[in-house]
């Protein structure tokens, strides 16, 4: 029977394509956890949280994938996929921006993984429709998922593809009505976009079509490279919950409600032990107490004023437009948070000299002008803090890189006497207006800038090498992170660089959170929408109020970092497929 549901073409002519990528395999990380107890102790706590619709699939592997001699064993694609799940997960579950619904769903995996076929069977690449038909066939009941070396055919030739999945009509039928199979490659894996892929796959078996609109979203047609989107519609998520393959999966979605809005960031929740909300996901204190603040331009990538705040979730990207900064929409070009004073600065690049403002990063909006740089033409693009190596405030500074000259000037700027600045040291790459994010490191001492350069986009800036010699400044080799229109911002609390930025002229924009310690990003988010200027992190408002230099400290002490693969992309990040 089920083959003969599989014969029709018309019910299988869902799949998704990409163009292979070069293969460089990366170990699935694993993740420490860091628990602030007393700090933990002070946030909201959720209460009841709704069923999660759970989608439990019976996972095959083809043999010939197996390859113990390169550690690839069965066990190592066990890992891989339950990793490339939990990712997509929180694709389904977290928010990536206003047009995403942020979903209670997940899938799961039932059984171990096992293998099918034979070796040599040819079924490890996906060709025709009888290999199609042989694969769908295999394993008896249930929703099934398979994973293969790639795939040239789907309900007719479909070169390049990544994935190919059954797609019923709605039915709202769930607890796997009616049987299905769901097919993925290495291909995606070697692309990076496992997680997308599958989750896109599942969205086909609970009968989601291709959409066309929004970048960021699960089932769009071809998957681009690199970036992972998670935004799906309220009637898609409908969809996709009644796609379940349980009906009381005794799991909960922590961050949400029950009529199924996400908490606010900062609620206590408990499938992580000492987790925190945020947006909509439940995380570690040390990644998901951060949140940021952007100076943008929100619903566009292309470039228009920054005269908005946005509020980031560190977690995973979700984000909101707070408010509009001043009634004169005044763009801020760069953003800066002091841990140590609790203030939030911007620069406010007007056509002569430039404002130092602060900006309640509450409600988004500019508080007061606290200095006037008297810079003329030149202007100031980039903004970080530096909370000097003591306790006072007296070697606090803000860094900034001014540009417009001959050459670039980073300058340091006394928080407390913000109308003047002092040269730090020159830098010789052109055009520093495209340095349009920095950060500093106040664990290593360290300044980062992010440019639109590649093939890392991401540099290193010396400080001690200046003056009087311009300062030595190397792109962080391996990092890959080169954006148009960059902000970048370090957090003391999760040790972590936060980059946003737009790629591929404006039509898409990125999120990573960058380990500074290798320049390694462990995921390339596609948000919705929105043109960065400036970028700031803070701790979640729960932690922030009184806790000051105790803070710090304490984070400074229990500071952990993530071991991540370096991620070897080049400069040629184009559009893929078709
Ligand atoms: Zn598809």
């Amino acid at each position: 029977m089920n083959h003969l549901r599989f014969a029709r073409p018309a019910r299988v002519l869902c799949w998704l394509r990409c163009r292979r990528a070069s293969r460089c395999r990366r170990d699935v990380e694993t993740i420490a956890a860091l628990l602030l107890l007393t700090l933990w102790g002070l946030a909201p706590i959720a209460a009841a949280a709704p069923d999660v619709d759970l989608h439990e699939l019976s996972w095959y592997v083809h043999v010939d994938l197996i390859d113990a001699g390169a550690g690839e064993d069965l066990a190592y694609w066990q890992v891989v996929i339950d990793a490339s799940v939990a990712s997509g997960n929180q694709l389904l579950e977290g928010g990536q921006g206003p047009f995403d619904a942020p979903c209670c769903t997940r899938l799961g995996r039932n059984v171990s993984v096992t293998t099918f076929g034979t070796v040599g069977d040819g079924l490890d690449v996906l060709d025709t429709f009888t290999e199609q038909n042989t694969i769908a066939g295999t394993g008896g009941l249930g929703s099934r998922a398979f994973l293969i070396d790639s795939i040239n055919y789907c309900g007719g030739s479909a070169p390049l593809s990544i994935g190919c999945a059954l797609r019923p009509s709605c039915s709202g039928n769930g607890n796997d009505d009616p049987t299905l199979w769901m097919i993925v490659t290495v291909d995606s894996f070697d692309s990076e976009t496992l997680p997308m892929v599958i989750v896109h796959e599942r969205g086909h078996n609970a009968c989601l079509n291709h959409v066309s609109n929004a970048e960021c979203q699960i089932m769009q047609e071809t998957i681009l490279i690199p970036g992972l989107g998670g935004c799906m519609t309220a009637s898609e998520c409908t969809d996709y919950q009644a796609g379940r393959t349980t009906t009381a999966s005794g799991l909960e979605c922590s961050c949400f409600d029950n009529g199924g809005a996400i908490l606010a960031d900062g609620t206590v929740c408990t499938e992580v032990t000492n987790g925190l909300c945020s947006g909509g996901l439940c995380g570690v204190f040390s990644d998901a107490g951060v949140q940021l603040i952007a100076a943008a331009a929100p619903g566009t990538a292309a470039g228009a004023p920054p005269d908005d705040a946005l509020r980031i979730s560190a977690l995973k990207g979700e984000w909101t437009t707070l408010a509009q900064f001043s009634p004169a929409a005044d763009d801020i070009r760069g953003l800066a948070y002091a841990w140590d004073s609790s203030t939030l600065f911007g620069v406010v690049p007007t056509v002569g000299d430039d404002s130092i403002v602060t900006v309640d990063p509450v409600a988004g909006t500019i508080i007061s002008v606290v200095g006037t740089i008297s810079n003329g033409a030149l202007e100031i693009v980039s903004m970080a803090y530096d909370p000097g190596a003591t306790n006072s405030a007296s070697d606090d500074r803000l860094l900034v890189l001014e540009a417009g000259g001959t050459f670039g000037e980073i300058r340091s700027i006394d928080p407390a006497g913000p109308s003047s600045t002092t040269l730090l040291g020159s830098l010789i790459w052109l055009d520093t207006h495209e340095f349009t994010g920095l950060a500093y490191d106040s664990l290593q001492g360290k300044l980062f800038a992010a440019t639109p350069f590649g093939p890392d986009g991401l540099y290193e800036i010396d400080l001690s090498s200046c003056p009087p010699s311009p300062c030595t400044s190397n792109q962080v080799a391996g990092s890959g992170q080169f954006r148009e229109d960059a902000s970048l911002s370090y957090s003391p609390i999760s040790g972590m660089l936060y980059l946003v930025g737009t790629a591929f002229t404006g039509v898409r924009t990125f999120y990573n959170v960058i380990d500074p310690t290798t320049g390694a990003s462990v995921e390339t988010l596609s948000l919705d929408i929105f043109t960065p200027a400036g970028l700031a992190a803070i701790p979640e408002p729960g932690f922030g109020a009184g806790l000051g230099l105790g803070l710090l400290s304490l984070v400074g002490a229990a500071l952990f970092r993530r071991g991540v693969d370096e991620l070897e992309r080049t400069r040629g990040a184009t559009r893929k497929g078709t």
